[in-house]
Order: structure tokens, then C-alpha cells, then sequence
């Protein structure tokens, strides 16, 4: 489009178009004209479709038809809306001149055009268009080369709220960190876009990944950009960020300018988040545990979901942010759930907390909204608002004897502005319009000057509906009326056949100014009503004017105080999450789990947070609590590893899941279901659980199993928790039973973590014999009459039988069919029991194992040259005897 031939060949009209339509290259052009923003060619197609409205045309380009459709400007948000939601970004293009400017200029001059603003989803602001529990966040990922390995890092902000983060990272945990934050758009140099080996992450991405000039992101300019954003003269203050860290900061700020162009949204100051203080859950984990959305993008039915008890935007987000980034560290998890057991102690004041905190609205985003020049009285009264339920909050906090986390908050709560809200609160009106333009939100009383301008229009109404007595006097035309419409103002109106009083005589024609004869009215004025009306006129303009001013000097003062504001939402936001949990502990009996720098994982009675509820809502059975202990046995410092067998539908994902769930709370800073529950820091989680499909890319269910489990059997530290469901399922049972059997080995061996295998291979039940840390477990069931009752219930031991075929006749598959595979069930067991698997276990040593042990973790016994070596004091060695080592140590290999 843009080629020199397109643009000879163009109206001066698209030549602009196709200008400003190269210079934004991504964005659907929303160019204004007139009261519509009018899309063309590729953009009208798309828009179209999308937002399912009528594809015309308008002209020719290059001989072809130039496809167009157009949004009404008014209705623009809605339509910004859909486009946004679809994962299309938007640039606005307004007219930057008065046409009649173009006119003087002559010839085929074009009313100047400029895109004022790009609309994208990382970074918009309106209400309309965000999710009050979501955090929207833009994401910037840069890479260094320069030393051995690439540096790469994070950055990210979410302009509706202020923050800003940033973080290094790994290529190996790359998708898993920038899903954990789960921005709404990632921008990335272009370069790194098509870089072969991160292809692969961008792809999972998809249109969430957006490619940018190089330039955006260049290191050298980085610390300027960020100084001259944040008017400052150095970085020294905000802490040592690293230069990949910087060149993301960067080019995040370089983004906000790009897609806001004048305005500058208030963003906090950097604050570094290091990746080794959370818990590292992989991505494949992180959808399998259903964390915050199901594995079908449902919130409904994700953790989340069931533990949110929030009352405000602000702690709904704030608690999915903990959700998505479980701590490492004892004593902040410690220091939450202090505020939770505090909480929970004191019902009265935790529900009276909640009331107040239900007033609270968004202030975070109504504060962006008017530090954009976006926002409206409503905005203002959010504020307000806020700072009255938070001077409630800090009241009902004051008398009390507070937890560390919950004295910070109240700490940040004393330090807001006290005067503003009594300020707001005289200033503002009871019922408030949606836009300041509209006028009418100062309280009567707040401004005497408003107050005098105010009663002289309302005077003139008074005189005005006398003018109507009057005229109808002197007529004598009783139905005589003054209206008022927005082309003729204020008129008299009569039907046409009343109106000879007022045209019959020269003289009634000079005192009634005929102005409009319609179907059975005419109208009319005078000068008295012109005198008038144009003194109401005058009137509601100068009224605006000072609500306009009164309104931009309260947003300087909102703006003003932006920093105390947003550490008092966030304090509100801490004290929501902590009494929403404490709520939730209460109503559903959940403990407070003892967590330490332990290896231990001891869990009582625990139970699954999402089935338990569901269950309880349909009415079902009740959830039976289940025991698990991965701890440490009372030699070794190595967590332990349950074999769980069992019947299908017996229970084990369940139970699989619930306890990577409960590990993932406790270390959210949350109280558990459980009876008691005792975790020593888990590092990483690594789950491989159901059969999650990746068809749509070409992998078999087999592949995406091994890939996983690769994963897990790479990365799992001592310190992990590892929860895989069925390895070796989707291949021939030999296949399956081999790789699951090696997979425990390793684990136990190599990886030395705490973990829990599910397998349908019983076989594998005799590896407890040889594997100390090894303990087989199984789902009980009973057997009633051939049929099967599972009883959900985990205990010690092995499962004898798998009861496939009991559950399948439960499903309903034909009795004769059953009873066929009973008898070939019979006599597979029979051949078997002539070359049973346990033989393996004195068959197959271990010491394969021992060396991937060694190449995995680099722990192994120091070898004969190294102990040799380690006796030698070298400050005392003549270089002769040093050679003389040299030969005797030679001799050992
Ligand atoms: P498996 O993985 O052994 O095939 P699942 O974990 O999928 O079994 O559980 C099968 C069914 O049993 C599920 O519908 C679940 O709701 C129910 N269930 C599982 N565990 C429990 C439990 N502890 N208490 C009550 N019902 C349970």
C-alpha cells in the first residue's frame, strides 16, 4: 500500500491515509471523518468481520474498489471494546485543524490529520474496557548479549494502576514467568520475534506477543528515558537494576509514550522482583492446576474463584497476583498469615472491615483515568470515596494490637491526605454526571460565585415561564406556549389556526418576530425572550466554565497527592485479601499451615478446594479428607515419594492435585483444607496431570507426556514438589511400565524430591522394596456383589487388581461384553503370573540411576584423584615432588 506507485497514484485524501496508515503498521486506523471514524482496505475487511458491520466502498485505488465501513464517533468506545477484546489494537486518528484551515491553504490541501492515540490491550484505561479483578499489565522482554549466557529480563506495568516490576529472567523459564504474570501484550525487539529458538514461546503467546523496532529497546538510551520519565537526574535512589532490566523499563515507558503521546500516566517507581523468591511453577503446571482460569478459559471453577472472598477490585486482583506467585520465603508467607490468624480470631472487627471495605470503588484506576485528562466526576467521587471507607478502615484498626503486614497497611492508610476528602466531599454534588462536560456536579454552596450565576438562570426560567402567562394575556391564545430546542433556543409557540393575533396587525408583527411555520404551529420570538435567552445561554456557559476549573483544580489536587493514594489503595488491598481469606478459612475450615525452611510435607486430613466446594453445592456426598506424608524420613534429609495405585475413578488425581493445591496456597500465604498441615518451602512444582491435547500443534497426547516429564525430570530440585498422574499411558504397556519405572528411579536418585506418582502398572509396587523413600499407597475400594464402591480413601499398600472392568460395566458397556473380558483378563493374569515383573527387582540393578544422579545434580563421591589432591599442600611442594604426584596420580586412572 505504501509503495510510491500506490501513493502517486492516490487523492491527496488517501495519500494522507496511506502516510499515517504506514506509520502504524499492527493497528486497525480508525480515521475521523466527520462524525465517523472510517476505516479502509485491509482494516475495513477485518473491522467488518469482526465487529459484524456493513463492508461499502468509497472510490478507486490502483483501479480497485477501496473497501470501507465506519463506527459512529459517539458509539467508538463500544466498538474499541469488542476490537480490543478480539486482541486487535487501535489507532485513533483525529482531524488536528479546523477544516476551514485547510480551505485557506487552497488547492487540494487535506484537513491535517494525526493519530493521537493507540489503543492497545496492555495499555488501555477505561473502565468499560477493564476487568475489575484483572490486573492488565504490558510487558516489555529484552536481551543482552555480551557475556557468556544472553541476559534477559522483564518489565512490567499496568497504567491503570500505576505498577511497575521488573525482572531477569531465563530463556529455560521464560514462558513460565511471563505466564505467571500474564500480561495482556508482550512487546518484544523484532529481531528476538523471529529468533528460531524462542519461536516456540511466541507461539504459545499468539497474538499477545507483539514485535517492535529494535530501537525501542536499546540498553544505551535506557537509563535517560526512564530519569526524564520519572524527572529525575539519577537511577541511583530507585536500587541496582541490571541493563537488561533497564533496556525492558525502558521500552515499556518508550511504549506508554508511544501509544499515549501527550499524556504521561503516573506510574510507581520500578520495584525489582526476583524470580528466586517465588515459587517456580512451570507453565504446563500451572494450566493443569487450573490456578485462576480452567483448562477451557473458564474463571468459573479455578482456585481462584473458590477462595476469593475480596469485597474490592483492588484485593480481587491483588490476591490473584499472590495466587499466580506463591513466596519462597517462610517469613513474609509467615507475616501473611499472621494478618489471616489475626483475623480469623476477631470475627466482628474482620466483618465490620469487610463492610467498610464494599464502599471502597476503584481508586487506583480512577486516579489513572484523571492523571490522563480521562476522567470524569464520577472519577473524582471514587476517590473521595475511597478515602472515607479508608479513614473508617484505619479507625477500626487503630484500637487494636496489629500483625506486622496489617501495621504496615494501617501505616499506609494514616499517611493519606485527610483534608482531600473533606475538600471533595463539600465540592462535589449528591448525583454526578458521567462526563465533567456536561456540568452540574459542584454542590450548591461550594462555589458563591456558581451559586449567583445559577440562581440568575434559574431566575430567568421564573421570568420566562411569566413571559408565557403574559403572552397569552395579550393574545388572548390560552394555549399559547414558550418552548426550547437546540436549533431555535427559546420560542413561542401556537397552532396555526390560533396565530392571527400575533401576525394580523403590522404592529403584533413588529413585537412577534415570526421564526417558523411547520405543519399546525408557528413560532415566534421577541426581543425580550432573545434578551433573555441569550443571558441563560451566557449563564450555562459560565456556569461550566467555573465547574470546569473547580474540576481541574480538585484533579490537581488528586494528582497531587497520587502517591500516598495508591499506597493507601494498595494498603485497603492487603487488608481485603487478608479478611477475605480469613473469611474463607472460617466458613470452610481451613487451617493455618506451619511452613518452614524444612523439607517436610505433612498433611492431615486434607482435602480439595474446588471438588470439596462443588460437591457441597450439588448436594453430593461428603469430600473425605485424606492423609499425606512426603516428609523426610527419620534418617535422611530427602523427601519421600508415594506409588499411588488404584481403580480409575478412584480418587487420584484428586488426591494428586489437592496436594499441590494445598502447597500452593500455604505458600500464597493462605490457610489451608486440612486438618493440619506442616510444608518445608517448596521451590519448584512440577505436575504432570490428566491428558492435556496439544493436537492443534501437531503433538501427540504421548509427546506432550514425555516432553513434560523431560521437563520435570531435568529440573526438579531437592527441594521440589512433583506430582505426575500416569506416565506411560499413552504407549504399549512394556513401552509405558519402562519408562514409568525408570521415571520413579530417577527421581528417587537424581532428583532426591518429595513427590507423588499415580500408575495404573501395579507392577511398579514392588520398586518400594528396593527404593527406601519409597512408599506405595492406594485408593481403597470395596467390593460389593462383583461391583465396586470407592471409597475415596487413601491408605497403605497396593492395589491387587484394577477394576477396569468392574468400573467399565458401570459405564454401561454390554454384559456380554464384560463377561468376554473377564475371561480374557483370566488368562492374560494366568500367563503372566509364569513371568511375573517382580523378578525385575533382583534383576535390575540401580546403578544407572547412580550416574544420572551424578550428571543431574553434580553429587557424587569425590573420586581418588580429588581426595589425593585435596591432601596436597602446594605452598610446601618442591616442583619435583609436585611432579612426582603428577606420575603416581597418573597411575590411578
Ligand atoms: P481417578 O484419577 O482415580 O480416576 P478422580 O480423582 O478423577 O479419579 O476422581 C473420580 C471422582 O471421584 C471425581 O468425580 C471426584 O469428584 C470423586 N472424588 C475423588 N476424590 C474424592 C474424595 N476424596 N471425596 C469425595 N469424592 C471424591
Amino acid at each position: 500500500l505504501a509503495s510510491e506507485e500506490s501513493r502517486a497514484s492516490a487523492t491527496p485524501m488517501m495519500e494522507q491515509y496511506i502516510e499515517i496508515k504506514a506509520n502504524n503498521p499492527g493497528s486497525l486506523l480508525f480515521y475521523r471523518m466527520g462524525d465517523f471514524y472510517e476505516l479502509f482496505f485491509e482494516d475495513a475487511i477485518d473491522a467488518s468481520r469482526a465487529l459484524g458491520i456493513t463492508l461499502t466502498k468509497r472510490g478507486q485505488h490502483m483501479g480497485q474498489d477501496i473497501p470501507m465501513c465506519g463506527v459512529p464517533v459517539h458509539a467508538a468506545d463500544d466498538y474499541l471494546q469488542k476490537l480490543i477484546a478480539l486482541g486487535f489494537r487501535v489507532a485513533v486518528c483525529e482531524q488536528v485543524e479546523d477544516p476551514a484551515e485547510a480551505k485557506k491553504r487552497g488547492g487540494k490541501s487535506v484537513v491535517r490529520r494525526d493519530v493521537v492515540r493507540l489503543v492497545t490491550p496492555g495499555t488501555i484505561t477505561e473502565e468499560k474496557l477493564l476487568s475489575p479483578s484483572e490486573s492488565n499489565y504490558l510487558m516489555a522482554l529484552t536481551r543482552i548479549r555480551g557475556g557468556a549466557e544472553p541476559q534477559l529480563a522483564l518489565a512490567w506495568i499496568d497504567i491503570s494502576t500505576g505498577v511497575f516490576r521488573l525482572a531477569e529472567t531465563e530463556a529455560s523459564r521464560l514462558l513460565a514467568d511471563i505466564l505467571r504474570i500474564d500480561p495482556r501484550e508482550l512487546i518484544l525487539p523484532d529481531t528476538m520475534f523471529h529468533d528460531p529458538e524462542l519461536k516456540p514461546v511466541f507461539d504459545i503467546l499468539g497474538r499477545t506477543a507483539v514485535p517492535q523496532p529494535a530501537v525501542l529497546f536499546d540498553s544505551a538510551s535506557a537509563e535517560g528515558r526512564i530519569t526524564r520519565y520519572f524527572g529525575v537526574s539519577t537511577l541511583d535512589g530507585f536500587g541496582t537494576f541490571s541493563r537488561a532490566e533497564l533496556a525492558a523499563a525502558a521500552a515499556a515507558i518508550a511504549y506508554v509514550e508511544k501509544t499515549q503521546l501527550a499524556e504521561r500516566p503516573p506510574l510507581g517507581l520500578p520495584e525489582r522482583e526476583s524470580g528466586a523468591s517465588t515459587l517456580f511453577i512451570d507453565p504446563a503446571t500451572r494450566a493443569n492446576l487450573e490456578l485462576v482460569r480452567t483448562l477451557s478459559g473458564d474463571r468459573n471453577g479455578s482456585l481462584l474463584k473458590a477462595i476469593d472472598r475480596t469485597v474490592t477490585g483492588g484485593g480481587a486482583r491483588l490476591l490473584a497476583e499472590r495466587l499466580m506467585s506463591p513466596l519462597t520465603d517462610p517469613q513474609r508467607i509467615n507475616e501473611r498469615l499472621h494478618s489471616i490468624g489475626f483475623l480469623a480470631d476477631e470475627p466482628s472487627l474482620s466483618s465490620d472491615l469487610r463492610a467498610a471495605l464494599k464502599h471502597v470503588p476503584d481508586m487506583p484506576r480512577a486516579l489513572s483515568r484523571l492523571a490522563l485528562d480521562r476522567g470524569g466526576p464520577r472519577d473524582l467521587w471514587a476517590i473521595r470515596q475511597g478515602l472515607a471507607a479508608a479513614t473508617d478502615v484505619a479507625r477500626m484498626l487503630g484500637a487494636a494490637l496489629l500483625p506486622e503486614e496489617l501495621k504496615a497497611a494501617l501505616a499506609g492508610l494514616s499517611a493519606l491526605p485527610a483534608d482531600l476528602e473533606a475538600v471533595l466531599a463539600a465540592t462535589l454534588a449528591d448525583e454526578l454526571p458521567l462526563l465533567k462536560r456536561d456540568g452540574g456536579f459542584l454542590r450548591e454552596g461550594a462555589n458563591t460565585e456558581l451559586d449567583e450565576v445559577r440562581a440568575l438562570r434559574d431566575q430567568s426560567r421564573r421570568v420566562i415561564a411569566g413571559l408565557q402567562l403574559q403572552y397569552a394575556e395579550e393574545t388572548g391564545i390560552k394555549s399559547l406556549k414558550i418552548k426550547h430546542n437546540n436549533v431555535l433556543g427559546y420560542f413561542i409557540e401556537v397552532t396555526a389556526g390560533n396565530a392571527g393575533p400575533m401576525t394580523d396587525t403590522s404592529e403584533a408583527k413588529a413585537r412577534f418576530i415570526h421564526r417558523q411555520t411547520m405543519a399546525n404551529a408557528m413560532r415566534f420570538t421577541t426581543t425580550e425572550l432573545a434578551d433573555l435567552e441569550s443571558r441563560i445561554a451566557n449563564a450555562a456557559d459560565k456556569a461550566l466554565a467555573i465547574e470546569l476549573e473547580a474540576f481541574d483544580r480538585m484533579v490537581a489536587a488528586v494528582v497531587a497527592a497520587a502517591e500516598a493514594i495508591k499506597a493507601g489503595a494498595r494498603a485497603l488491598s492487603v487488608i481485603d485479601v487478608a479478611a477475605g481469606l480469613a473469611l474463607l478459612a472460617e466458613e470452610q475450615a481451613y487451617c493455618r499451615p506451619v511452613v518452614d525452611g524444612s523439607r517436610m510435607f505433612a498433611i492431615e486430613g486434607g482435602r480439595h478446594p474446588v471438588v470439596e466446594q462443588a460437591l457441597r453445592r450439588q448436594a453430593g456426598g461428603p469430600f473425605v479428607a485424606n492423609n499425606c506424608d512426603l516428609s523426610p524420613k527419620s534418617d535422611g534429609k530427602d523427601g519421600a515419594i508415594w506409588l499411588l495405585t488404584g481403580p480409575n475413578m478412584g480418587g487420584k488425581s484428586t488426591f494428586l492435585r489437592q496436594n499441590a493445591l494445598i502447597a500452593i496456597l500455604a505458600q500464597m500465604g493462605s490457610f489451608v483444607p486440612a486438618a493440619s498441615a506442616h510444608i518445608g518451602i517448596v521451590d519448584r512444582l512440577f505436575s504432570r496431570v490428566g491428558a492435556s491435547d496439544d493436537l492443534a500443534r501437531g503433538r501427540s497426547t504421548f509427546m506432550v507426556e514425555m516432553v513434560e516429564t523431560a521437563a520435570i525430570l531435568n529440573q526438579a530440585t531437592e527441594r521440589s514438589l512433583v506430582i505426575l498422574d500416569e506416565i506411560g499411558r499413552g504407549t504399549a504397556t512394556f513401552d509405558g511400565l519402562s519408562i514409568a519405572w525408570a521415571a520413579v528411579e530417577h527421581l528417587h536418585e537424581a532428583n532426591r524430591c518429595r513427590g507423588l506418582f499415580a500408575t495404573h502398572f501395579h507392577e511398579l509396587t514392588v520398586l518400594s522394596e528396593k527404593l527406601g523413600r519409597l512408599s506405595n499407597a492406594t485408593m481403597r475400594v470395596k467390593e460389593w456383589d462383583g461391583d465396586v464402591i470407592f471409597l475415596h480413601e487413601v491408605g497403605p499398600g497396593a492395589a491387587d487388581r484394577s477394576y477396569g472392568i468392574q468400573v467399565a460395566r458401570l459405564a454401561g458397556l454390554p454384559a456380554s461384553v464384560v463377561a468376554r473380558a473377564r475371561d480374557v483378563l483370566t488368562r492374560l493374569e494366568d500367563a503372566d503370573r509364569k513371568n511375573p515383573a517382580s523378578q525385575l527387582i533382583d534383576d535390575l540393578p540401580l546403578f544407572q540411576v547412580a550416574v544420572r544422579r551424578e550428571e543431574a545434580v553434580g553429587r557424587r563421591e569425590p573420586s581418588k584423584v580429588e581426595e589425593r589432591l585435596k591432601t596436597l599442600d602446594l605452598d610446601d611442594l618442591t616442583p619435583r615432588a609436585a611432579l612426582d604426584v603428577l606420575y603416581e596420580l597418573k597411575k590411578t586412572l
